[in-house]
């Protein structure tokens, strides 16, 4: 199993000249909840790929953070914590699975403390320019669908099939609800509240905020089912592979590398 493990000395400095990729990156930028998972999800199992969450790094140095009392304004607290935090992500069929110095946090970096924390730790400059240099080093080689804010914009700006996912904030909130537990003491109500304070902190921040790239596609999914969605996700990869003379896998069904 492929696995991204990040490394505290590394730096966000753009590569030069980057060496040629021998297979694509495919990045899903997008506001939370909008399905980026599960779009990055299905089409690594369609093509072959890795799908690395980005969101997953930020919750779990957030959730170290938690676990050490420390403020989240505190970016530089934050960075000397990060240089004694090892941050693994490996990918499975539905998402990644997350360890934080060796012990897997998948399911408490969803917690809603960590999923805030998440959020208020990512406006930090220097924070993102390290999770960047991780995240870069995981993609270099291609052959990766990576999802998360800015990764069309300031991870791989050179991603050679960019999708800007979006969806109505009432939309986004109402299908959340939806998928989770039907006893979680969670109104439909604080969910939208929680995703537009999210949206508003990543549109806003000062470095890299959500936004789509300039060559991004933009997927509105408000009106659109699933199935419409992830069809229409496969044909825009299908269209640029169809158009480069890249040599790509063909394309797989049900497993993952
Ligand atoms: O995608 P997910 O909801 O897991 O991300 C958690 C938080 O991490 C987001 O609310 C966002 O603030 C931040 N994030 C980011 N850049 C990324 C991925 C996530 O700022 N590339």
């Amino acid at each position: 199993m492929a696995e991204g493990q990040m490394h505290p000395n590394d730096t966000a400095e753009p590569t030069t000249t980057p060496a040629r990729r021998q297979q694509p990156v495919i990045a899903i930028d997008g506001p939370a909840g909008a399905g980026k998972s599960t779009m990055a999800a299905h089409l690594a199992r369609r093509f072959g790929f890795l799908n690395l969450e980005t969101g997953a790094m930020y919750r779990a140095h957030a959730l170290k953070a938690i676990d050490h009392d420390l403020g989240f304004d505190e970016e530089q607290t934050l960075l000397d914590l990060a240089a004694h935090t090892r941050i693994t992500l490996q990918p499975q069929l539905e998402g990644n699975r997350v360890l934080l110095d060796g012990v897997d946090v998948s399911r408490r970096v969803r917690d809603k403390d960590v999923t805030v924390a998440a959020s208020q730790i990512s406006i930090h400059p220097h924070l993102r320019s390290w999770m960047v240099a991780q995240q870069r080093k995981l993609g270099e080689k291609g052959g990766v669908v990576m999802e998360g804010r800015d990764i069309g914009t300031a991870v791989f700006p050179d991603a050679e099939v960019k999708i800007f996912l979006d969806a109505d904030p009432e939309v986004r909130g109402n299908r959340r609800y939806r998928q989770g537990p039907p006893d979680a003491p969670v109104t439909e109500a604080a969910i939208i509240k929680e995703l537009k304070e999210r949206d508003a902190r990543d549109r806003n921040r000062a470095e890299s905020p959500l936004r789509p790239a300039d060559d991004a596609v933009i997927l509105d999914s408000t009106g659109m089912t699933l199935e419409e969605v992830l069809t229409a996700a496969e044909q825009i990869v299908h269209s640029h592979l169809a158009s480069t003379s890249n040599p790509t896998q063909a394309p797989v069904t049900g497993t993952n590398p």
